[in-house]
């Protein structure tokens, strides 16, 4: 059966998270937005943990679920920034970790807590070189799966641009073997990860790095996979084996590293500055400092090859956020959520849309038109850049 996963998700224990999450809020939104497999998020914190533990029952072997909300099923998940030193520059990049069941959870904890504190943070910041950590998980348990995420994005990512790493072999060494996929993030999509040859051996997955339950951030992104049992196993082979169905994506340009540029925050001026990778500027006329060079940039960069053919994904915008820009207001907006939980009441969850199977029946005619032109592809954003989102521009 088809499943959409969006497995990288965090809880109120990560930084710059809201504090409103609960396993609860997670799953009754997921449900909502048409997402199947949820990760738990920040598996590794204490205090989630011990929540995790208290509130999933186990369905088959790694995946669990709510007794409140049966229809959701979760794998234990959780991001680490992994921080070492490589010839004489301090590396962060972080990586999606999934277990395959809470003994191996324990066990991880164990092993890594040797290199971090993990109560502190949800994502956790573990200081030990990529090699040992890859080498020790997978001693651990050979089904623990360890994916770079958001692998271009200039801080974090592991061939993002201020992790000056040249490439995949350099950045993982040895335990390039042991990696098998890697995630888009939000300002990247498949096309542009296949313009690197290196990049072809890994599978895509695409999720929503969700700081939040609000239905413009959850299953944003997402993976679509085939299983013929939903179980643990069944689903990282199918990452192994690259069967992935195909990835829902952001457009590369609204996520928050997509242009070269500086936020207003950095200026004196208060206000943004942002450009096209075409220029080639390397220092921002505002503040004379270097700027913030986007994913765009970094695959220019690096590519060495046009992109090939046939990838299977599919764009789409969260249908609360094109609520926002055809009714005016926010995301947070009574009205526009109000207008949401109709048109979820009408199609079942949100994804049901995007697969074909819409009721548009009482919905406002230029937010029908404006679904229409995002399945057609007419839409583009204003380009985000240095941690500012693209904004939304629908085409008539
Ligand atoms: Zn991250
Ligand atoms: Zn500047």
């Amino acid at each position: 059966m088809q499943m959409i996963g969006d497995l990288h998700i965090h809880s109120k224990y990560s930084g710059g998270a809201s504090r409103n999450i609960n396993i609860f809020n997670l799953a009754l939104n997921s449900a909502k937005k048409g997402i199947n497999i949820l990760g738990t998020g920040d598996c590794l914190h204490t205090s989630w943990l011990n929540n995790l533990k208290t509130n999933l029952i186990e369905y088959t072997d790694g995946v669990y679920y709510l007794d409140k909300v049966p229809n959701i099923y979760f794998i234990l998940q959780t991001e680490i920034e992994l921080i070492w030193k490589y010839n004489g520059h301090l590396k962060r990049v972080h990586f999606l970790i999934l277990f395959p069941n809470f003994e191996k959870v324990n066990e991880s904890l164990k092993f890594l807590s040797r290199f971090g504190d993990l109560g502190k943070n949800g994502r956790p910041k573990i200081y030990s070189s990529v090699e040992s950590i890859i080498f020790g998980l997978k001693a651990i348990d050979r089904r623990i799966e360890i994916i770079p995420a958001h692998i271009f994005t200039p801080f974090f990512g592991i061939l993002g641009e201020k992790s000056y790493f040249e490439n995949m072999g350099e950045a993982l060494g040895g335990s390039i073997n042991l990696i098998h996929a890697i995630e888009t993030g939000l300002s990247a999509d498949p096309f542009m990860v296949r313009r690197i040859s290196e990049l072809d051996r890994f599978t895509i997955i695409s999720n929503s790095d969700s700081h939040s339950t609000a239905f413009h951030r959850l299953g944003r992104e997402s993976s679509v996979f085939y299983l013929n049992k939903i179980n643990y196993r069944h689903l990282i082979e199918s990452i192994r084996a690259n069967k992935i169905v195909k990835t829902y994506e952001f457009k590369p340009s609204a996520g928050k590293y997509y242009y070269d540029g500086h936020k207003k925050e950095r200026h004196e001026n208060k206000l943004d500055y942002y450009c096209s990778p075409k220029l080639n500027l390397e220092i921002c006329p505002y503040c004379g400092k270097s700027l913030t060079k986007g994913v765009l940039s970094r695959v220019q960069k690096l590519h060495d090859k046009k992109y090939t053919e046939n990838i299977s994904f599919q764009y789409i915008v969260p249908i609360l956020s094109l609520i926002a820009v055809i009714l005016g207001g926010t995301e947070y907006d009574r009205k526009n959520l109000f207008l949401y939980d109709k048109i979820i009441s009408n199609n079942g969850s949100e994804y049901n849309i995007w697969e074909g199977k819409s009721n548009f029946k009482g919905l406002p005619e230029d937010l029908i038109s404006a679904i229409n032109h995002v399945r057609k592809g007419n839409f583009w954003f204003m380009p985000g850049y240095d941690s500012n989102y693209g904004k939304l521009q629908i085409n008539n």
